[in-house]
């Protein structure tokens, strides 16, 4: 998928799903599903564990009226998949996306149930979305929007079954109506049911900076284990949402790292471009210029003394590091070949970013790869801090937050970095291997299997 591509309008009254039209290469469950087999083989699972794993517990998939502004109703599409919930409750985002479908909602879920395995903390496996584009919607569309998703998954969502948090363009607004439709249902508070609400609502300090600051925290220990100076590492960043912005804020303020460029969609000419400062972009700068949907004023930047190049620019960038942090399937068979030889890790901030292909591609030349699953957990890792006060009640200063994550994401990535050389594996099947004999120890002692 190009960057011109990944992203469009979606203009029918309603909302169109399909479970999926993507090549091979590009099925995110697919990916999902192989990665699974490889780590499966070298565990040697038996056939039930595997096959339990390779597909969703549960899911479920909706159509739910919304009456617009105009007095029209539209019909979106929603999903909900619990992936697997052996580890407790299933845990995972929430999508609102124009091109949203229930199989790559199938594969996310997947990867959540990786990520909170290898994170090490007790949650399944779960992801949400809804087949819609905010950009289009006023904010009354998107409160009902919102709402009547909520409706929907009432009774299949809970504190103690299946918790949702923000994804790509949902925030913690939108975690505010759903927490606030599903007290309503219930006739009762349950802030565990929904993370990354707004602190005032029992959301966590540091909640909507953790993945960033998780992903950077992986870059720091990568860069360490290969004895690279981090201050003296340049990088290139795609996507300039939640993930990416605190990604950049925290590479350059903790690591003094320099970012040499970002990209970012344009909503209005609806393509990608990449903002180059070759002496060293200003997230701060950046984020000030950067509307709710992430698009960077394009005007605004060039007159800051900003080079705007394609949105495919960030990718052959000559710089150290790359960090994809937009959607899936960013680096493909076809792109892989314009990555600089000087790119020494990807840092994958966005789930699915890099295809099977162009990850033995990358292996091939030697780049060192933090595994989506590792890279970008810090989100639900707060998230679980996040039930874990509304539990008691009682809540942690926002430096507690970040300390305890960072020292989740520290001890993860060295337990997957000493499996990875024990074992003589790249570090994605590492990772899967850590999680998935995790995931399949608790099958076993239900007695599942
Ligand atoms: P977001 O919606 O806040 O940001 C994503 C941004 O990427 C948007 O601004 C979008 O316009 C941009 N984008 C899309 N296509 C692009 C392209 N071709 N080129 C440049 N920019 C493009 O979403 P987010 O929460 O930051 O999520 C980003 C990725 O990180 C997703 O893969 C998501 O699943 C993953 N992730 C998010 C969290 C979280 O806590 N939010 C946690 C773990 C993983």
């Amino acid at each position: 998928m190009s960057s011109a591509s990944s992203e469009s309008k979606s203009s029918s009254a309603s909302t169109g799903a399909q479970d999926s039209t993507a090549a091979p290469e590009t099925d995110p469950f697919l990916t999902a599903q192989r990665q699974l087999d490889e780590a499966a083989g070298i565990l040697e699972l038996d056939e039930a564990t595997h096959q339990l794993l390779r597909w969703p517990l549960r899911e479920l998939k909706f159509v739910f009226p919304v009456r617009m502004d105009d007095g029209s109703v539209k019909v979106f599409h929603g999903y909900r998949v619990q992936h697997n919930d052996a580890r407790g409750p299933a845990k995972g985002g929430l999508r609102f996306h124009p091109h949203e479908t229930v199989h790559t909602v199938r594969a996310l879920a997947a990867w959540m149930t990786w990520k909170t395995a290898v994170i090490d903390i007790p949650l399944g496996g779960g992801k949400g979305g809804v087949c819609c584009n905010p950009r289009e919607l006023s904010t009354g569309e998107l409160e009902r929007v919102s709402r009547g998703y909520i409706r929907r998954v009432a009774g299949f969502i809970g504190p103690d079954s299946d918790v949702p948090a923000p994804d790509v363009y949902t925030d913690s607004r939108v975690m505010a109506w759903m927490l606030d439709e599903y007290e309503a249902i219930h006739g009762r508070h349950a802030p565990g049911v929904i993370t990354g609400k707004p602190p005032v609502l029992g959301g966590s300090a540091g909640r909507g900076d953790a993945t960033g600051f998780g992903v950077v925290v992986t870059i720091r220990e990568a860069l360490k284990a290969l004895r690279i100076d981090a201050s003296r590492t340049t990088a290139s960043l795609q996507g300039f949402g939640k993930v990416g912005q605190a990604t950049a804020i925290h590479y350059v303020n903790q690591l003094g790292g320099k970012l040499i460029c970002v990209s970012s969609w344009d909503h209005e000419d609806k393509t990608a471009y990449t903002f180059f400062k070759h002496d060293g972009a200003d997230p701060a700068f950046l984020r000030g210029i950067t509307d709710s949907h992430g698009t960077i004023h394009k005007d605004k930047a060039l007159q800051a003394g900003y080079e705007v190049r394609d949105g495919d620019a960030w990718r052959s960038a000559e710089v150290d590091l790359l960090i994809p942090a937009a959607l899936e399937n960013m680096i493909t068979a076809g792109t892989v070949e314009t990555i600089s030889p000087r790119v020494k890790v990807l840092a994958e901030g966005a789930n699915g970013p890099t295809t099977r292909e162009a990850d033995q591609a990358l292996r091939r030349r030697g780049v060192f790869v933090i595994p989506d699953i590792l890279c970008n957990a810090g989100g639900v890792t707060v998230s679980y801090f996040e039930q874990v006060q509304n539990a008691y009640n009682f809540y942690w200063p926002e430096q507690e937050v970040l300390d305890r994550l960072d020292e989740k994401m520290t001890a993860a990535f060295h337990v997957v970095h000493a499996m990875a050389r024990r074992m003589d594996v790249h570090n994605r099947l590492a990772a899967y291997l850590v999680s998935v004999e995790r995931v399949a120890k608790a099958m076993k002692l239900r007695g599942w299997v």
